[in-house]
């Protein structure tokens, strides 16, 4: 069977990681959809909630599976005996970091691969960051994402939680 890990935070997740999710499913016979959990990055939602996200935008397709992964992403992959990564890549700005992440990893580990996804044009100016910095200005970003986050945006911006 061929498996493959889509690491990432996902706070919060937007249609473009659904995009790449979607799409590496259609590649992969499995895709284990991995929430980084790292504790030096201030999140807006916590594990769970992301999980719960994750979850719910991606109950129609069979073929994912959602977890958390504290520590190294290696070790993760290791642990559900996957040899490859997948990662969306967006502008070139994305490039570097990937190429930097992909050739570590697989310095760490030769068997490691690490599979790209081109970005659908639709979704190639979406993040996570700029989809807080919308909803904390006042902005509808209902276009960007799953409606289960919206729904979990407008209550975080109701109670204060984004400002
Ligand atoms: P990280 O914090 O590891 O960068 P993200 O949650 O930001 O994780 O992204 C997870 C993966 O999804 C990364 O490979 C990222 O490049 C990709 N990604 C994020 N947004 C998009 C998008 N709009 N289109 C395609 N890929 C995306």
């Amino acid at each position: 069977m061929r498996m493959a890990l889509l690491p990432g935070s996902f706070d919060p997740v937007t249609n473009g990681h659904l995009d790449i999710i979607r799409r590496a499913g259609k590649i992969f016979d499995r895709i284990i959809v991995a929430v980084a959990i790292n504790d030096s990055k201030s999140a807006l939602f916590s594990i769970e909630e992301r999980k719960v996200h994750l979850e719910e935008i991606c109950r129609d397709i069979s073929n994912v599976e959602v977890i958390s992964f504290p520590g190294l992403l290696l070790h993760a992959a290791r642990d559900f005996g996957v040899t490859a990564v997948v990662r969306g890549l967006r502008a070139i700005s994305d490039f570097e970091y990937e190429f930097q992440m992909a050739m570590m990893n697989r310095e760490l580990d030769s068997s490691f691969e690490t599979v790209f996804l081109m970005s659908s044009p639709e979704y190639s100016f979406v993040s996570s960051r700029m989809i807080k910095q919308i909803v904390r200005l006042g902005g509808d970003v209902s276009t960007f994402v799953p409606p289960v986050v919206a729904k979990a945006l407008d209550e975080k911006k109701k109670s204060g939680e984004i400002e």
